[in-house]
């Protein structure tokens, strides 16, 4: 028998993990990916733990651990700049280019299709073809979608299942650790720090820097800010100020200055010294929506969804890159196994685990966006919202709590 072709959707986390968990099990793969050239640092801090390593390693890779930033702990800042509580916890903070950097190079250029953007599916008796924006065609015996939260695949085999706005976006930042404040910096380094104020909480850490350099004064300081915006604020904060709104994410240079001064002047008001310091040092901060949702169906035939297509967790539970690893090693074993039945149970298994993670998402991000008025709500925002919860349950694993939920 020929070995299984696999033609993957989309060659970032999902894709490239897909790719070499595959290829592992001697598939004949092949990335197409929309993007024409190498993926940009999407500016993410991805925190690291046991279940991210675990899933790395299931997918045939091993994550060595000077791959990001040591950090023994969190801290929150009340908004005096004094303490107000902390929380040991050792975890390497690495960056989302330094993982997808080192998958890429794992991944041969021969079989890695940069510019190309899937547009159509037609689904033939014994296989799928997979129809290109540029008119070129590919068939395949299997297609996997891992093109990301806004799927073209999805859309196409699943177009009831959208992403939903949750109610909150995140201001980012990105900037070189010679910008913060040595005094601040040394309050900072090493720990996960975090802020609340209302609307949202603010948390930021040290991640790899330029060429994912681990040295000292090189490294990035990587931030986010949630602030609760309904649907139309989200809008008009992705508008540019030709008023073209950019749905899919506004580049960062398009953001209108009014909107950065607003978040500026709120920073003052509410956020401690230490966090307006680091604020104020980034020159250029970025906007990023809040999305989840989850599918009901991960095969469709021959067509099957993974990563952030299949289901798109809130960040605050840090389980993208993991979930998308597992995803797509758990694939690789279930074809490997063959059958319809091995593919059912694999489908069952990802799909639990996929539910888990987007309530546990809901559950920590219950404080921030709208809040309905029902008293369990009422209950359940005021418990995450406590330090002492938000401190050891963000991007933390505990993957127990969730799956029993
Ligand atoms: C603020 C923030 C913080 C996060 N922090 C963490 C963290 O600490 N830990 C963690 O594990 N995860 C974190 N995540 C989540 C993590 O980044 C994602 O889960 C992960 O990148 C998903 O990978 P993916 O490959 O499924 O999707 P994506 O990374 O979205 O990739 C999809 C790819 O498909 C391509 N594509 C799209 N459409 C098409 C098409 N039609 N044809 C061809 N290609 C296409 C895109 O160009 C893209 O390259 C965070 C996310 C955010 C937003």
């Amino acid at each position: 028998m020929s070995a299984p072709r696999v033609a993957i959707i989309g060659g970032s986390m999902a894709g490239l993990f897909a790719a070499i968990a595959l290829r592992a099990r001697g598939c004949d793969v092949a990335i197409y990916e929309r993007a024409g050239e190498a993926l940009a640092n999407r500016g993410a801090g991805i925190a690291t733990h046991d279940e991210l390593y675990a899933a790395v390693r299931a997918a045939g890779i091993e994550l060595r651990a000077e791959m990001g930033v040591e950090s023994h702990g969190r801290i929150m800042f009340a908004r005096d700049g004094s303490v107000l509580h902390t929380q040991d916890m050792h975890q390497i903070m690495t960056s989302w280019g330094l993982i997808y950097r080192f998958l890429r190079a794992q991944v041969p250029d021969a079989i890695y299709h940069g510019g190309r953007a899937l547009a159509g599916i037609e689904p033939g008796a014994d296989n799928v073809t997979a129809v290109f924006d540029d008119g070129s065609r590919v068939t395949a015996d299997w297609l996997l979608g891992a093109d990301g939260a806004r799927s073209t695949v999805r859309a196409i085999v699943a177009p009831q299942t959208q992403a939903e706005y949750v109610g909150y976006f995140g201001w980012r930042g990105l900037i070189d650790e010679a910008l913060v404040p040595g005094e601040v910096l040394e309050q900072v380094a090493h720990r996960m720090a975090f802020c609340m104020a209302p609307g949202g909480h603010w948390l930021g850490y040290l991640v790899a820097g330029p060429g994912d350099t681990l040295e000292p004064g090189r490294r990035w300081y990587n931030w986010g800010w949630y602030r609760s915006a309904d649907a139309a604020t989200l809008a008009d904060h992705l508008t540019d100020a030709s008023g073209h709104y950019h749905e899919g994410g506004i580049p960062h240079h398009l953001i209108r200055d009014e909107l950065v001064a607003a978040m500026r002047e709120q920073a003052h008001q509410y956020l401690a010294p230490q966090i307006q310091a680091i604020i104020t040092a980034t020159r250029q901060p970025f906007l990023q929506g809040m999305f989840d949702f989850c599918s009901e169906r991960l095969v469709h035939d021959r067509v099957v969804l993974i990563g952030d297509a299949a289901a798109t967790a809130r960040p605050h539970v840090g389980l993208g890159v993991s979930k998308a690893a597992d995803d797509a090693s758990s694939f690789a074993s279930a074809l490997a196994d063959g059958g319809a039945e091995a593919l059912s149970r694999w489908e069952a298994r990802r799909l639990r685990y996929a539910r888990a993670v987007v309530a546990w998402g809901r559950d920590l991000g219950s404080y921030i966006g709208p809040q309905p008025d029902d008293p369990q709500h009422r209950a359940k925002a005021a418990h995450y919202r406590r330090p002492e919860v938000l401190l050891r349950a963000t991007a933390a694993s505990d993957p127990q709590t969730y799956l029993d939920l």
